[in-house]
């Protein structure tokens, strides 16, 4: 999976930041569903041949990008008490998969608050059992469903130098490490808080849509080789950092939020994107 992070340290020093994603391997143990809903099929383990839930970002890039199953994409967002994302921030990853999706029959938002998790960190465990206990949208006919849980704590793998602000983790599923983000645009120095969300929100569906190389093949050698399922374009939103010169000046410009290089837009087109 993958998980953006943000350097404060070097923040401070920039009056930037620096994102980082890094590849974690999605634990075995996460097929225990013990405490999965009570739907006839276990959507995290579907014995019927339905669609399958709990496999790895990325394993769904086509089903997300084409029209040829699914026609309409629900985005079902689950956030705790006084860390909901702005409606700014959502519009534009509406925008953007907009954009990117066929998705004749449209793409929407369901918005619902569930009870607060009331721990510091969480780690990938706790947010898999988050999701199976609270997700109510899957997959189904031809509705594609994703998954976004927005959480009041941070990561497990935070230091005081390196907070993580999202992570990949399933084939439909990303966390928001929503208190993190809040906490890095507080001051009036800080980028706008939407600005920082919506670049959060679409690098980690970026990952949902298979970059880099992992979902959506590459078109042209462009992962980079030290940051795996990453853009080597320092200026594309799916590079591993954003930090200081050109690309955080464009954080606080007229179009602050970073883009899809060609490269990373021709793989999803090659895969069934727009
Ligand atoms: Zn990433
Ligand atoms: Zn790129």
């Amino acid at each position: 999976m993958r998980k953006l992070a943000l350097n404060p340290y070097r923040r401070k020093i920039t009056s930037g930041f620096l994102l980082f994603a890094v590849l974690l391997v999605l634990n075995a143990c996460s097929s225990d569903n013990s405490n999965a809903p009570s739907t006839s099929v276990n959507p995290f383990a579907p014995t019927n041949g339905s669609f399958n839930h709990n496999l790895g970002p990325g394993a769904s890039a086509h089903e997300f990008l084409a029209s040829d199953t699914y026609t309409q994409l629900v985005v079902e967002v689950q956030y705790m008490d006084g860390y909901k994302p702005t409606a700014d921030a959502i519009s534009q990853l509406k925008t953007f998969l907009e954009n990117r999706l066929n998705k004749p029959s449209g793409i929407s938002f369901i918005y619902t608050q569930i009870a607060p998790g009331g721990k510091t960190t969480y780690t990938l465990d706790d947010i898999a059992k988050m999701e199976e206990n609270n997700r109510t949208e899957f997959t189904e006919g031809q509705k594609i469903a994703g998954y976004f849980l927005f959480l009041d704590g941070g990561y497990t793998e935070d230091t005081d130098k390196s907070k993580v602000l999202g992570v990949t983790y399933r084939n439909t599923s990303v966390a928001i490490f929503e208190k993190t983000i809040q906490s890095l645009t507080a001051q009036p120095t800080d980028p706008q808080r939407y600005v920082l969300e919506a670049t959060v929100y679409e690098h980690e569906f970026g990952h949902v849509l298979g970059l880099v190389n992992n979902g959506s093949p590459m078109q042209t050698d462009h992962e980079d080789a030290s940051h795996p399922h990453h853009c080597d374009n320092s200026n594309c939103l799916m590079n591993w950092q954003v930090e200081s010169g050109g690309v955080v000046g464009n954080l606080f410009g007229t179009n602050p939020i970073p883009t899809l290089d060609q490269n990373c837009l021709d793989d999803l087109k090659a895969n069934g994107g727009k």
